[in-house]
């Protein structure tokens, strides 16, 4: 930065503001300490912060898993149906379609409405993609012939369950817009079950499967290590993670006398639902922004981790800090100081509740140019603001490096705290975290912030941190479900 700037009053604001984000190593260890204690209370009891909820997924793959498998998705506005192909050799094909929901069905109509209508886009699938194992099945019922040979379906349904068995979970409640009041308290899988063979469908939901969980199946099946992957994990537009846990450390599993899992491998997917991780502020960091974005949004209180980590409201916490110095007169972020044109014009993203997508905040931080044209253009395309000053532009950059750090840095502590719950790291020469989402995929470092983290972290340090393989898990809700799917079906 040159040396004229070191007195903007734009800049320094944004070098205070960007101090409040810091979130020094020894908060980072008070954190880590803290999540070993919820994870602790999640494995031992129910309605706790860390939720910890039994997967009742007992092995993970090795990248020897074979066969053809169903998998759908359900949650948002799509529904996905896919057949995965597992060739064996830590390879896959993938077939697919992507269906949008009426929203009379969202809404309005009834549990049996819905999985009737979900029912019948996997018939579709299954006559336009598989229609010779399709057409056999039909033929053999119509001899009255009873033997069957039924596709394997694992059933991602990324809404609240109460999950009993590795396919039973009742819902707890609709998000994202749907309201069918008859689900609730229902098996969905029993729910897409009777909806399938009221169809006739050679098809049986063998897996319910939690998108986290998904993308550690995925990952460990494609990258295969002599243990298997440890964490999936997921930073997109929420966060979550799952890891593989020991049996006899889910002490809360006595809760379910009737449910019937494999308990050879003496292990268990977890998934931690981790985006509530310290909901009562005992550890996290806050600021003025923070503290205001979670007040006027729907769920105050709630997912307060996920609420300073994911792309949902990074960049709402970035918009409230710019608003904030763009009003203060005394710094006049994005003012046209000395100039007669308006800067950012009224109906600008700049001045709406989560008008800034958190995109922004990865084209800000990848600007390495000497005069921040990357961010002019940001500035120009998202915020629709005109010839911002080079000042301005380092003010935007500086908050922005700020708000990524921190949520890459916060995102370290599940990590750590996993690690060394899990004691991998003294046990094996290499652990395997698969990664997804748009944030861990495109924020500029947002790995090399994590594994900094880590490496200040007492218990993991600088040799456990390189003994930690990081990588990019696709596709968890197919060919993970796909996976899921499988193992369920060897429990059975
Ligand atoms: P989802 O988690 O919904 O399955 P994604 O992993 O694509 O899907 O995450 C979407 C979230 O990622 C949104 O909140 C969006 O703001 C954010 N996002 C999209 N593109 C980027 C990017 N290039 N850099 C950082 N965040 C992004």
């Amino acid at each position: 930065m040159s040396s004229s700037s070191s007195s903007s009053p734009v800049v320094e604001e944004a070098k205070r503001i960007a101090r409040e984000f810091d979130y020094p190593a020894e908060r980072v260890q008070v954190g880590v300490k803290e999540y070993i204690r919820q994870m602790n209370e999640g494995l031992a009891a129910e309605h706790t912060t860390l939720s910890q909820i039994p997967s009742f997924v007992t092995a993970v793959p090795n990248g020897t898993e074979k066969g053809l498998y169903l998998a759908v998705d359900l949650g948002g506005t799509n529904f996905r149906v896919c057949s995965v192909d597992l060739h064996g050799d830590s390879t896959f094909s993938l077939t697919q379609s992507k269906i949008m929901i009426p929203r009379e069905l969202m809404a309005s109509g009834t549990a049996k409405d819905l999985f009737v209508f979900l029912a019948r886009q996997i018939e579709a699938f299954l006559r336009i993609h598989h229609n010779d194992h399709f057409e056999a099945h039909i033929r053999r019922r119509s001899l009255g012939q009873t033997e069957q040979e039924l596709f394997d379906l694992g059933f991602t349904f990324s809404f609240p369950v109460r999950q009993m068995g590795i396919n039973k979970g009742t819902l707890i409640r609709w998000t994202k817009g749907f309201n069918i009041p008859d689900a609730v308290g229902q098996d969905v899988c029993a729910l897409l079950q009777s909806a399938i063979d009221e169809l006739g469908l050679p098809v049986r939901v063998a897996a319910l499967v939690n998108d986290t969980v998904g993308t550690l199946m995925a990952r460990s099946y494609t990258s295969p290590g002599k243990t298997g992957t440890l964490i999936g994990a997921i930073f997109g537009t929420g966060t979550n993670g799952a890891y593989v846990e020991r049996l006899d450390k889910i002490t809360k599993l006595e809760q379910f006398p009737d449910a019937h899992y494999d308990r050879s491998t003496s292990e268990m997917v977890i998934n931690a639902e981790w985006g509530s991780f310290d909901n009562q502020m005992n550890v996290l960091p806050t600021t003025l922004y923070d503290d205001a974005l979670d007040a006027d949004s729907n769920n105050p209180g709630i997912q307060m981790f996920e609420k300073r980590v994911s792309g949902m409201f990074l960049g709402e916490i970035l918009r409230r800090a710019l608003v904030a110095m763009h009003r203060d007169p005394a710094v006049g972020l994005l003012k046209a100081a000395g100039r007669s044109k308006v800067v950012v014009p009224q109906d600008s993203a700049l001045y709406k509740q989560w008008g800034i997508d958190t995109s922004f905040l990865s084209l800000v931080e990848a600007d390495n140019t000497p005069g921040l044209v990357e961010v002019k253009v940001a500035l120009k395309d998202h915020l629709r603001v005109d010839d911002p000053s080079y000042e301005d532009s380092q003010a935007v950059k500086l908050l922005v490096h700020a708000i990524g750090k921190r949520a890459a840095r916060l995102s370290a502590v599940p990590l750590a705290a996993i690690l060394h719950h899990t004691g991998k790291l003294q046990t094996e020469d290499l652990v395997d975290i698969g990664v997804d989402g748009s944030l861990v995929e495109f924020y500029p470092n947002f790995e090399g912030y994590i594994r900094e983290a880590l490496r200040q972290v007492p218990e993991i340090g600088p040799e456990g941190e390189k003994k930690v393989r990081i990588g990019i898990s696709k596709d968890g809700s197919g060919v993970g479900a796909a996976l899921i799917a499988l193992v369920a079906k060897q429990e059975d």
